[in-house]
C-alpha cells in the first residue's frame, strides 16, 4: 500500500510546550492552532471524542497517524469497537497507543448479526479494560428507511428491526449504569424514539454521548436535561448541513465535545489538514488529524476562541470521559 499522501498544517506545524499543543494568544485573542505567530502559550490537549481507529481503511497508516495525532497535540481519543469481530481490535489498540481510550458495543448496524454469547463476551471485555467506554450503541432507522439494498458498508448485515436495536440498547445502558461507564450513542433519524428511550431507562451518573448530533435544534436541551453531552463532527461544515450547525449553536458549553468518526465523515476539502487515499471502493477516508481543524470550525461557528474552545472541551472529556 503506498504511502499516504499527507498534507501538514501551515507554518511549518504547531509549536510545542511541554509536550501539549500550543494555542496562541496575541493582545488577548486566540489564534488559530494553524496560527504563525505563537506568542503567549495556552497549553491544551485535543481529545476525538469519537473515532474508529481499528478500522482496516486506516491500517496500513497507523504509524503515520499517530505521529499526525501527536504533532496536533492528542490527548486522547476514544476508539469504539462495534461488533464482537472488532473488540479485540481495539483492546490491542489501546495496548500499543497511550492515546487510545477504548469503547466496546454492539453498534444498531452489527446487532442483526450478533452470537448468541454476546451479552458475556461484552461484559468480560469492559471488565478487562476499566478505563473502557461502552459504545458505539444506539439506535438507526435510516438503514430500515433510506439506505440503498447495495450500501457496501452494510454488506452482509443482517438489518435488525427497531425494537431488535432497542432491546440490544437497553442491555447495554443497563450494563453501563451499572458499571458506571461513559457511553457513546449513535443515533440516525430515530431521536424521538431514542428520547422515548433514554428517559425511562437508568443511565450513567456520569452522562453519555451523543456522537455526532443530527437530532433537531429543538431536543437539543431535552437530552441535555437527561444528561447529554454532544460532539460536534467535521462534516457538520459541509454547506448542506446548516441545521446541524444551528443545533451546536445551542448545546451548553459544558456539553460540547469534538469527534471525527474516522475513517468515515470527511470534512469539506478546503477544510481538510490531512489527506488519506481513497477505500478501496473509493469512499474519501477522513483522516482522525482532522480533528484540529474540527476544532477550529466548531470554534467560529460558536464565536469564540479555539483556546476557549478546547480548554472547555478538555473540562468536559474529562468529566465525562474520566481524568
Ligand atoms: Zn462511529
Amino acid at each position: 500500500m503506498a504511502e499516504p499522501v499527507r498534507t501538514v498544517p501551515s507554518c511549518g506545524g504547531l509549536e510545542r510546550q511541554t509536550g501539549r499543543i500550543a494555542v496562541g494568544l496575541e493582545n488577548g485573542i486566540p489564534l488559530s492552532p494553524f496560527g504563525c505567530s505563537l506568542k503567549i502559550d495556552y497549553p491544551v490537549n485535543l481529545y476525538d471524542a469519537h473515532n474508529h481507529f481499528q478500522d482496516d481503511w486506516l491500517l496500513p497508516h497507523r504509524t503515520a497517524i499517530d505521529a499526525d495525532l501527536r504533532a496536533i497535540g492528542l490527548g486522547r481519543a476514544v476508539v469504539n469497537g462495534t461488533s464482537e469481530k472488532d473488540w479485540p481490535v481495539v483492546a490491542d489498540l489501546a495496548r500499543q497507543f497511550d492515546w487510545v481510550q477504548p469503547g466496546f458495543g454492539l453498534h444498531p448496524w452489527d446487532c442483526g448479526n450478533r452470537s448468541p454469547d454476546w451479552q458475556a463476551v461484552l461484559r468480560t471485555q469492559l471488565a478487562a479494560e476499566p478505563s473502557s467506554v461502552v459504545g458505539e450503541i444506539g439506535l438507526d432507522r435510516w438503514i430500515l428507511d433510506r439506505a440503498r439494498p447495495d450500501d457496501s458498508r452494510l454488506a452482509g448485515l443482517r438489518r435488525a428491526p427497531l425494537d431488535e436495536q432497542r432491546e440490544v440498547f437497553l442491555w447495554q445502558l443497563a450494563l453501563a449504569a451499572e458499571l458506571n461507564r461513559p457511553v457513546s450513542i449513535h443515533c440516525l433519524q430515530a431521536f424521538g424514539a431514542l428520547h422515548d428511550t433514554l428517559r425511562v431507562t437508568r443511565l450513567p451518573a456520569r452522562g453519555f454521548l451523543l456522537h455526532a448530533y443530527s437530532g433537531p435544534a429543538a431536543m437539543v436541551k431535552k437530552f441535555a436535561d437527561l444528561g447529554a453531552c454532544f460532539s460536534f463532527n467535521g462534516a457538520f461544515l459541509k454547506e448542506r448541513h446548516a441545521a446541524k450547525r444551528e443545533a451546536f449553536k445551542l448545546v451548553p458549553a459544558d456539553r460540547i465535545l469534538v469527534e471525527t468518526d474516522a475513517p468515515s465523515m470527511p470534512l469539506p476539502v478546503e477544510h481538510n489538514r490531512f489527506t488519506l487515499p481513497p477505500a478501496p471502493d473509493g469512499e474519501p477516508v477522513n483522516h482522525p488529524a482532522n480533528l484540529a481543524a474540527t476544532y477550529a470550525g466548531l470554534a467560529e461557528l460558536r464565536g469564540i476562541g479555539i483556546a476557549q474552545l478546547a480548554a472547555q472541551v478538555e473540562q468536559n472529556f474529562l468529566r465525562l470521559f474520566g481524568a
